[in-house]
C-alpha cells in the first residue's frame, strides 16, 4: 500500500489526479476497475474544540494508519485536509468489491480511538464511485465520489455510491448555499470577461465580467446555478460587492490596455446602500472612473420594483456610471416607462439573437427593438452572436455592439490582454483590421 509521505499534509489538488490517473490507466489496461470513497469524518469540529489541534493530529493520524494497514498495498490513501480523507481502491475486478472495501472501512472506525483516556468513536460519511468499462478522467471520477459524498449529507445515510441520476437531480440547493458561502471565503470564485465590440469598427469597447466557481468539493459549477442559490440565501450581496471589487482591480491592473467593464446586478440588490456605498469604495481605492463601469440589469428586475429601482438607478446614473438593461424582449417593459429609465444601453437577449440567420419573426422582432432603441436614443448591444451571417445581419440592422463566441468566448484576465495584443479577432466585413483597443 502507497502512502502519501507526510500524510498529515493535505495532498495538493494536482498530486492526488495524477496519482489517481496513473491508476485508472493501469487499470484499465489490465481490465479492471477503480474505485475511489471521499470519507468525511462526523463530528470533527467537535473533536478539535474538545481535544485540540495536536490530539487531533495525533487521532487523524491513527485513522490513516488504520486504513494503510487494511486495505491492500497497491490502494492509496490521501489526506485532503480538514475532516476528509481520499481513498483510490486499485484493481477491482467487481463492482461488488467496492461495497466489500467500504463495510471493511466502517468496521475498522467502529473500533474506538483512545485519545487522553477517552475511548473516541467517531462516524464516518462515504461518498463513492467507481469506473464503467469506458475511460474516465481522475477529476470526473473524483467529482463523482463528491457529489454522492453531499447526497449522503443530504439523506443522512452512511454511504452513497455514486449513480448517473444523482447530477440529473442537481445539486440540493441548500448544500449549494453553504458550499458558496464557504466558496467567497475560500476565494474560490473568479471572474471571466467577454469582449464587446463596436459592429463598424470591429474595436473593444469594453467586457462583461462573468463569475466562474471551481469548487473543490464539486468541481466547476454553472453560473446560473450558483447565482441562483447566491440569490436565494442572501449572499449575492457578498458576491456582487466580490465582483465589483474584481473588476475596478481588474481595470487597474489592465493599466493601458484597460477597456470599461461591465457587472452584472441582481434584482435583489439594486436598492442595497451598502452596495452603494461599497461600489463607492471600490472605484476610488482602484482608481476606476465610473464612467469605466457599467451595470447590466435585467428589464425583469427592474419591472419588478420600478418605483423603488429607479431611485437607485439615478443614484448609479448620478455618479456617472452607464447602465444597461440586459436580457430585453424576455420581460413585459412598458415603453412609456422605458422612456424614464436612466439607462444608456440595451442588450437583446442571446435567445433572440442566437438564430437569426434561419428565423425569420427573429429577425422582425431584434429590428423593432433595434429601431425602438435608437428612438430613445441608446446603444443596442445584441449578446449571443455566434455565426458571421447573424454579424452582418446586425449591422444590417443598425446594431451598435456585439458579444458572443464568434468575437470571443469569456476570457481569463490575463487571456483577456493577450488576446487583445495578438488580434485574435478581426471582424468578418473587414478581415486583417485589427480590433484595436480604446
Ligand atoms: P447574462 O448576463 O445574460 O450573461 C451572458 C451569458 O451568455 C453568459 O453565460 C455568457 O457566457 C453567455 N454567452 C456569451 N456569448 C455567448 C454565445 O455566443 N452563445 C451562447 N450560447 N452563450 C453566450 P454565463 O457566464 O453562463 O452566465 C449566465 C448568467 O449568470 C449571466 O447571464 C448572468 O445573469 C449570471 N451571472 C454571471 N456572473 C454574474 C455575476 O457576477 N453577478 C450576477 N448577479 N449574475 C451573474
Ligand atoms: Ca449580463
Ligand atoms: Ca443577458
Amino acid at each position: 500500500m502507497t502512502m502519501d509521505k507526510t500524510p498529515l499534509a493535505a495532498v495538493e489538488r494536482d498530486k492526488l489526479l495524477a496519482s489517481l490517473g496513473a491508476t485508472l490507466r493501469d487499470d484499465l489496461k489490465a481490465g479492471r476497475r477503480t474505485g475511489v470513497l471521499v470519507l468525511e469524518i462526523s463530528q470533527f469540529k467537535r473533536i478539535q474544540v474538545t481535544y485540540g489541534h495536536a490530539r487531533t493530529q495525533e487521532f487523524l493520524r491513527e485513522l490513516m494508519r488504520r486504513l494503510v494497514d487494511a486495505l491492500p498495498k497497491k490502494d492509496k490513501v490521501f489526506y485532503r485536509g480538514g475532516d476528509e480523507i481520499v481513498v483510490a481502491l486499485c484493481g477491482l475486478r467487481v463492482r461488488e468489491q467496492l461495497n466489500l472495501a467500504i463495510n471493511k472501512i466502517q468496521r475498522i472506525v467502529a473500533e474506538p480511538v483512545v485519545l487522553c483516556g477517552n475511548s473516541l468513536r467517531i462516524g464516518l460519511t462515504i461518498g463513492a464511485s467507481v469506473t464503467l468499462e469506458t475511460p474516465i478522467a481522475p477529476e470526473d471520477l473524483l467529482h463523482q465520489a463528491n457529489r454522492a459524498l453531499l447526497e449522503a449529507r443530504d439523506r443522512q445515510r452512511e454511504t452513497v455510491i455514486f449513480d448517473p441520476s444523482l447530477e440529473d437531480e442537481g445539486v440540493a440547493s441548500l448544500e449549494l448555499q453553504s458550499l458558496l458561502s464557504d466558496a467567497l471565503e475560500r476565494n474560490e470564485l473568479v471572474s471571466v470577461f467577454q469582449p464587446k465590440v463596436d459592429i463598424r469598427t470591429g474595436q473593444v469597447v469594453g467586457v462583461e465580467s462573468l463569475a466562474r466557481w471551481h469548487s473543490h468539493l464539486l468541481g466547476p459549477v454553472r453560473p446560473d446555478l450558483f447565482i441562483e442559490a447566491a440569490e436565494n440565501s442572501g449572499l449575492i450581496g457578498r458576491l456582487t460587492i466580490w465582483t465589483i471589487n474584481n473588476a475596478a482591480k481588474q481595470y487597474s491592473l489592465w493599466g493601458e490596455q484597460a477597456v470599461p467593464i461591465a457587472v452584472n446586478l441582481s434584482a435583489a440588490v439594486i436598492n442595497s446602500p451598502e452596495l452603494q456605498r461599497q461600489l463607492r469604495h471600490a472605484l476610488s481605492i482602484w482608481g476606476m472612473p465610473p464612467e469605466a463601469l457599467s451595470l447590466e440589469i435585467t428589464e425583469t428586475a427592474v419591472m419588478e420594483a420600478p418605483a423603488h429601482s429607479m431611485e437607485s438607478l439615478r443614484f448609479f446614473a448620478d455618479m456617472g456610471i452607464r447602465l444597461a438593461l440586459d436580457d430585453f424582449g424576455t420581460g413585459y417593459s412598458s415603453l412609456a416607462y422605458l422612456k424614464m429609465l436612466p439607462v444608456s444601453d440595451l442588450k437583446i437577449d442571446k435567445s433572440f439573437v442566437q438564430n437569426l440567420a434561419s428565423d425569420a419573426s427573429d429577425r422582425k422582432i431584434v429590428k423593432t427593438i433595434i429601431d425602438m432603441a435608437h428612438n430613445f436614443d441608446l446603444k443596442v448591444i445584441a449578446e449571443g452572436v455566434e455565426d458571421e451571417k447573424g454579424y452582418q445581419i446586425l449591422m444590417d440592422m443598425g446594431c451598435d455592439i456585439v458579444q458572443g463566441y464568434l468575437v470571443s468566448k469569456p476570457l481569463k484576465p490575463e487571456h483577456f490582454r493577450k488576446w487583445l495584443l495578438e488580434e485574435q479577432w478581426r471582424r468578418p466585413a473587414q478581415a486583417g483590421r485589427r480590433p484595436a483597443c480604446a
